[in-house]
C-alpha cells in the first residue's frame, strides 16, 4: 500500500510546514476534556503507558455507498468475505466480555454503518450491556433520515455526521456518488431523534472545500450543534490528493475568527474526545479542531479500535493489531488477548513519521 508520499508531490515539504505550524505560541488550546465523572470503584483498563482505555470504535462494515476522495479509491477496496466479518453477536460478545474491564463508550463506524442491515438490531444487543453509558455512531448521513428514529428507538445515543461540504454539486464531486444528501437535513433528523449532541466532521482540503471553512462555522451561530474540522490524514492512496490539500488547524481557526471573537470552550458535554473546542461570540453551538497532524493528543488517548473482521487495533496509524475472530469462534476467553494487545499500545501514532500501519483507508480500520 501507499504510505503518505515524498517527492513529486512535495509531501515532506508539505510535511515540514504543517508541523512547523504546531499551534502558535500564547494560542490557549484546551486539552481534551474526559466525560463524565470517574468513579474509584471501577475496574480500569490500562494500557503500558498507564492510559485507561474505556472506548471501543467498532467497525461493523469495510463497504461504503460514497468514495470520499480522501478515504477510499473510486473502484473500492477489496472488500472483506462475509465469512469474515464478526456477526452482532459477535461483536456483542466480545463487548459483554470487554465492559466489566473497563469499557464504557462505544462508536459505531465503517465503512458506511449504515449500510449493513439491521443495525438497529446490534445498538439493542449493545444497549443491554450494562457497563456502557454511551453509544455514538459515525455515519455520511445518507440514511440517517430514515434510520435516526429507530436507531433512537434501540438505544443509540448520538451521532457524528460527516459532512465535506454544503453545496450538492460539491458533495457529489467529494463523495463520488451521485446519492441525494443534505447534510443540514440529515442533522436536523438525527436532532428530531434526540440523538444528541450533534457533531458535524468536515475533512478540510485545500483548493477543495476550504472556502466553505466559515460557512460550516456560522452553522453553530444558528444551531446546538459542534462542527468539527480535521486536518487531512494522507492515507491510503490518495490518488486525487496530495500533501498541498492539507489546511493546519491554526489557518481553519484563522479563518473562523475572521466571522467574530472566538473563545476557548469545553465543547459538548459528552464525547469531545481529542477535538480542542472555540465557541464563536453569542453561538448556541461550538465549532472545533481535530489536528492528527500537529499531534497533539497521543498522551491522552483512552480508545482501542475492532475491524469488521474482528481485529483489535491500537492505534490508528500503527501496525499493532490482535486477532479476537478466532479465539472468540473457538469459545476462548477474549481478556487475555486484550490485555496483551494494551501491553503493546504504542505511545504515539506513526504518521509524522510517514507511517500508516498497513492502512490503505481509513475505512478498513474504523477511521
Ligand atoms: N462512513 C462514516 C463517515 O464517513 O463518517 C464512518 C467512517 S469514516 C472512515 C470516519 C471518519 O474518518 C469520517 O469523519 C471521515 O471524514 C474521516 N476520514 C476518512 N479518511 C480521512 C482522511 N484521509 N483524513 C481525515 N479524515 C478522514
Ligand atoms: Fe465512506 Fe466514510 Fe470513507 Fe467517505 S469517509 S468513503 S463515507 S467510509
Amino acid at each position: 500500500m501507499d504510505g503518505p508520499r515524498e517527492g513529486g508531490n512535495g509531501a515532506g515539504g508539505a510535511l515540514s510546514a504543517l508541523t512547523a505550524a504546531r499551534v502558535r505560541p500564547g494560542r490557549a488550546i484546551p486539552s481534551p476534556v474526559a466525560s463524565g465523572t470517574p468513579d474509584a470503584t471501577r475496574p480500569v483498563l490500562r494500557d503500558q503507558f498507564g492510559r485507561a482505555i474505556e472506548y471501543l470504535r467498532i467497525s461493523v462494515t469495510d463497504r461504503c455507498n460514497f468514495r470520499c476522495l480522501y478515504c477510499m479509491p473510486v473502484e473500492g477496496l477489496e472488500w472483506l468475505p462475509r465469512a469474515e466479518i464478526l456477526s452482532y453477536e459477535e461483536i456483542a460478545e466480545l463487548v459483554r466480555q470487554f465492559a466489566p474491564l473497563g469499557l464504557r463508550r462505544l462508536r459505531i463506524t465503517g465503512g458506511e454503518p449504515t449500510i449493513r442491515a439491521d443495525l438497529d438490531r446490534l445498538i439493542a444487543l449493545l444497549r443491554a450491556v450494562p457497563e456502557i453509558e454511551d453509544i455514538a455512531l459515525s455515519t455520511n448521513g445518507v440514511r440517517l433520515a430514515e434510520l435516526a428514529g429507530p436507531l433512537r428507538d434501540a438505544g443509540l445515543d448520538r451521532v457524528n455526521l460527516s459532512a465535506d461540504s454544503l453545496r450538492p454539486d460539491r458533495i457529489a464531486a467529494i463523495a463520488r456518488r451521485h446519492l441525494p444528501f443534505d447534510p443540514i437535513a440529515a442533522a436536523r433528523a438525527a436532532e428530531r431523534a434526540g440523538l444528541t449532541p450533534i457533531k458535524l466532521n468536515v475533512v478540510v482540503m485545500r483548493g477543495i472545500n476550504d472556502d466553505e471553512v466559515a460557512d460550516f462555522a456560522r452553522l453553530t451561530l444558528e444551531h446546538p450543534w459542534h462542527v468539527r474540522f480535521i486536518e487531512l490524514m494522507p492515507v491510503g492512496d490518495m490518488r486525487s490528493l496530495t500533501w498541498e490539500h492539507v489546511v493546519p488547524s491554526d489557518e481553519i481557526l484563522a479563518r473562523i475568527a475572521a466571522i467574530g471573537p472566538l473563545a476557548p470552550d469545553a465543547g459538548p458535554a459528552r464525547g469531545n474526545g481529542p477535538a480542542a473546542y472555540y465557541r464563536l461570540s453569542g453561538a448556541p453551538g461550538t465549532v472545533g479542531v481535530i489536528t492528527p497532524m500537529t499531534h497533539t493528543y497521543c498522551a491522552a488517548c483512552n480508545r482501542v479500535r475492532l475491524t469488521a473482521d474482528g481485529r483489535l487495533r491500537t492505534c490508528l496509524f500503527g501496525d499493532h493489531e490482535v486477532g479476537l475472530r478466532e479465539p472468540l469462534r473457538r469459545g476462548e476467553a477474549i481478556a487475555p488477548y486484550l490485555r496483551a494487545a494494551l501491553a503493546a499500545k504504542p505511545q504515539e501514532h506513526a504518521l509524522l513519521q510517514m507511517r500508516v500501519g498497513g492502512l490503505r483507508a481509513l475505512s478498513q480500520v474504523g477511521g
